[in-house]
């Protein structure tokens, strides 16, 4: 990197990255993310996770961010200068908090578990706060974030004006796998890491220590509620079931029975459980550990009358995209052929790397094996505290579908 254009007008606050001409672009637009490709040069070493100013060649203040080692080399937080102190996260974490009750979330007495920030799309690159109930489950994906969350614990206790209690850092796994390593989970703040937590009006038990990403999925809640608008007198298969979201929404909307099917004797247990928190009748509404593939080999679904298939996510990244698509065709067909008519399925994808014209080809192909005449009656996606970035297309992760299989 050459050597810097110096700026006397400008007061340092933190070392400074300053872009190439012809290079600013993106990030006048609030994109983001800067490519190491962009960068004219830096002030001083950086490493990993340093808290950055960045610059117009022409020496006018752009954005802050985080630092890393690598080609997505700079993630900006702020488009106003500003000292990053325990102040600005308190300022940043109450206008998230407010942007939340401006949709609706929490909804007392209703719904008290929601995604408070979403990554990108809320200003927060490389961060996830869950909410349930007084709980905040803190998840950071990079290293800056993850230096910054002790900062973020506290502000989300004093910007949430009593919400919020409990602040646990769930960041460990996901930080080991990009390499950084000797981390373990653990309370920021507060006693607890479990919550008994009301979706709808539904009960569910959240543990963040031991359950999978933050302890539940809450981009799921809006589509589980659609899916109470058709579960009366059917009979519900629930495949990929987890914690048994959707189980417990068909059951408590009539559903005549519901199977819940997990490989994860774990989330098998707290779908038990969160069934017999609902006081919905274990015989009527069961669930087994099993893996998926054979189980609806052996157990044809015609049984059933509606089917949700909400697997984990098949491709990691781009890479592994077409294997992926593999999956998901071989999946609904292996669903689809045993289905007898008059069967609603609801699939899913999360897979970041399938886009929603990719998934809706997938369905159509997997019909077309299947030997089945579908029609699509919803197109479902991520909960609304779950925004998309517009400047991330991935970013809207979630792609569902209702379908009428005739
Ligand atoms: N529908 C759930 C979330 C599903 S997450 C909800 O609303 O909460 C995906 C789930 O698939 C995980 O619980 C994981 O344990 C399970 N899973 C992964 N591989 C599986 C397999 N081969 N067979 C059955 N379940 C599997």
């Amino acid at each position: 990197m050459g050597r810097l254009p110096t700026f006397a007008q400008i007061e340092i606050m933190y070392a400074r990255v300053v872009l190439k001409t012809g290079k600013d672009g993106p990030i006048r637009r609030f994109h983001p993310w800067i490519f190491s490709g962009a960068v004219a040069g830096v002030s001083s070493p950086l490493t990993e996770g340093d808290t950055v100013e960045c610059f117009a060649h022409n020496g006018q203040y752009l954005g802050t961010g985080h630092w890393a080692d690598g080609s997505l080399c700079l993630k900006i937080f702020s488009f106003e200068r500003a000292e990053i102190d325990a102040d600005f996260w308190h300022r940043k974490v109450r206008r998230v908090i407010e942007q939340r009750m401006q949709i609706g979330l929490p909804k007392p007495g209703i719904t008290n578990a929601f995604r408070l920030i979403h990554h990108e799309a809320d200003g927060f690159p490389g961060l996830t706060v869950d909410v349930y109930d007084r709980l905040a489950v803190v998840q950071a994906h990079t290293q800056g974030m993850y230096l910054a969350r002790t900062h973020i614990a506290r502000a989300l206790i004093e910007a949430s004006g009593g919400m919020l209690q409990h602040v646990y850092d769930k960041s460990a796994a996901g930080m080991e796998k990009m390499g950084f390593t000797g981390r373990t989970d653990g309370l920021l703040a507060g006693s607890e890491h479990s919550a008994i937590i009301l979706e709808n009006g539904h009960r569910f038990a959240v543990d963040a220590s031991t359950g999978q990403k933050t302890g539940f999925f809450l981009d799921q809640r809006d589509n589980r509620q659609l899916l109470s608008r058709y579960a009366e007198g059917r009979k519900v298969l629930n495949m990929f079931g987890y914690t048994g979201g959707f189980s417990v929404y068909a059951a408590k909307a009539g559903a005549t029975t519901s199977l819940t099917v997990d490989s994860s004797g774990r989330a098998i247990a707290l779908a038990e459980e969160n069934l017999r928190l609902n006081e919905l009748d274990p015989l009527q509404h069961q669930c087994i550990v099993a893996d998926a593939r054979p189980f609806l080999e052996k157990n044809l679904p015609g049984d059933f009358d509606l089917v949700i298939l909400d697997p984990p996510a098949f491709a990691k990244n781009v890479h592994s995209k077409q294997q992926a698509l593999k999956g998901y065709r071989s999946l609904n067909r292996l669903a689809l052929a045993g289905m007898k008519a008059g069967t609603m399925l609801f699939t899913f994808s999360c897979s970041q790397a399938v886009d929603r014209s990719a998934f809706n080809s997938v369905l159509a192909a997997a019909a077309i094996d299947a030997g089945r005449k579908v029609k699509i009656l919803h197109q479902l996606a991520q909960a609304a505290d779950h925004p998309v970035n517009p400047f991330q297309p991935e970013s809207e992760y979630l792609k569902g579908l209702v379908l009428w299989v005739e």
